[in-house]
């Protein structure tokens, strides 16, 4: 029998189209499917205003690997965004991430890293103190060991209490590792090499990926091609929720989801900033995006008289809403393993992406994940 296409690709996001660039450049013929209405899985973009409108929460593109970087840049260039969150406790600001800045806004009597290395050396003492100086548990003892009581109390806890709605004793220390602490002036919140937002938004990445694909959106995988994808394709692409692929077999993973709040603001700067990080329990939202900012520096900001703004509130995920953030808590990791160990018994599919491997991935790692795939 002679099939249709060499793959059957579920889901347009980052996984799924880098996977049908590749395929295409391969000679391999695709089709991908998404549930949603549009392409480009969480780094879609909507034009509100003129302004790309990050649908699914902020994306910033940041990476190390030169071959990752030099790969998207082929495609579409790259501005020179470079993220520097600010947070805000209870209207008192403070530079993220954690560096200079942010310890002499903290501590009156700060002025130099030494002065700055002492404070939280103490403060790590006191926190190395309390745990008997054993490894940390979870993440509020490796925040105090990191940072120490200042920082955790007014920066990490009850925002990361109000992103995971869980108690910070009760999440694993990695979480908070990912942010950088320097003794330095630097208010990049990244340390990789190479950062930026394509120019023209997400979008021109996606349509760049997916030129000459065919594709189909408002498709869902479960309702179309569950039972018969074998009869038009000979490998399948998967990328959407591991546990959904197997019916739920084994029970539900958890995940975390953002729901967004965007409305215009008749103003052309709100908030000065791209985000702005909201750490106190008392403000319901864990974060406002000011969407222009990615993309519009300086005195240009002011050409457009309008601006585009969005609250962002995380909550559990149930049935119906989007995944967003895999749980790695020790149920869901011992779930997820059983779950990968069905997958890799599946014959002729390949399981790739955030969604369908349950890791806790950035852009960037996809995209290099899929670049070093051989293809069959
Ligand atoms: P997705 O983009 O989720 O794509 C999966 C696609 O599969 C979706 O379009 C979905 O509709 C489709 N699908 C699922 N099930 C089915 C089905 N049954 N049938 C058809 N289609 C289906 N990374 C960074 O590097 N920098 C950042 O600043 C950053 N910020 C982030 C902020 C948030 C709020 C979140 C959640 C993630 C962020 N990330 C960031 C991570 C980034 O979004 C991911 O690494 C990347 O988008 C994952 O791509 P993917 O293709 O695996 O998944
Ligand atoms: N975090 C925090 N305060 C902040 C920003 C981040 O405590 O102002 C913590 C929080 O636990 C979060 C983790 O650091 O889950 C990683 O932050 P990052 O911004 O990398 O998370 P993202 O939103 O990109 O997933």
């Amino acid at each position: 029998m002679i099939k249709n296409y060499n793959y059957l690709i579920v889901g347009s996001g980052l996984f799924g189209a880098t996977f049908a660039y590749k395929a295409k450049q391969s000679g391999k013929s695709c089709l991908v499917i998404d549930k949603r209405p549009h392409l480009g899985g969480n780094v879609f973009c909507e034009q509100i205003e003129g302004i790309n409108v990050h649908k699914y929460g902020a994306h910033i593109f940041h990476t190390s690997n030169k071959e990752v970087w030099n790969f998207v840049n082929s495609l579409v260039p790259f501005n020179r965004y470079t993220n520097c969150p600010v947070a805000n406790y209870h209207g008192e600001l403070y530079n993220l991430p954690f560096n200079m800045n942010t310890f002499c806004q903290m501590w009156q009597d700060v002025k130099t890293p030494a002065d700055a290395m002492a404070k939280i050396h103490e403060q790590r003492t006191e926190a190395a103190a309390k745990i008997g100086g054993l490894e940390p548990r979870n993440l509020e003892e490796q925040a105090l060991l990191l940072v120490g009581r200042d920082i955790y109390t007014k920066l990490i806890k009850e925002y990361t209490e109000k992103q995971w709605g869980r108690d910070c004793k009760e999440l694993p220390a990695f979480i908070i590792r990912r942010l950088p602490l320097r003794f330095v002036f630097d208010n990049n919140y990244f340390n990789d090499l190479y950062q930026g937002i394509p120019i023209g938004g997400y979008n021109a990445l996606i349509n760049k990926l997916m030129e000459g694909v065919e594709t189909k959106t408002n498709c869902d995988f479960f309702q179309k091609y569950k039972d018969s994808w074998r009869e038009i394709a000979d490998q399948l692409v998967y990328t959407g929720p591991i546990d959904e692929y197997f019916n739920f077999q084994l029970g539900r993973l958890d995940w975390r989801t953002v729901t967004f709040k965007t409305r215009i603001e008749n103003t052309p700067n709100y908030q000065g900033n791209a985000v702005i990080n909201y750490t106190s329990h008392e403000v319901p939202y864990t974060r406002i995006i000011e969407h222009k900012h990615f993309e519009t520096f300086g005195q240009a900001v002011y050409e457009n008289p309008k601006t585009v703004i969005s609250e962002e509130f995380s909550t559990e995920y149930k049935p119906g809403m989007e995944q967003f953030y895999p749980v790695n808590d020790e149920r869901n990791n011992a779930l997820a393993d059983q779950y990968r160990a069905l997958a890799a018994n599946e014959q002729n599919v390949i399981f790739g992406g955030r969604l369908a491997e349950y890791r806790y991935y950035d852009m960037a790692p996809i995209i290099e994940k899929v670049l070093n795939l051989e293809l069959q």
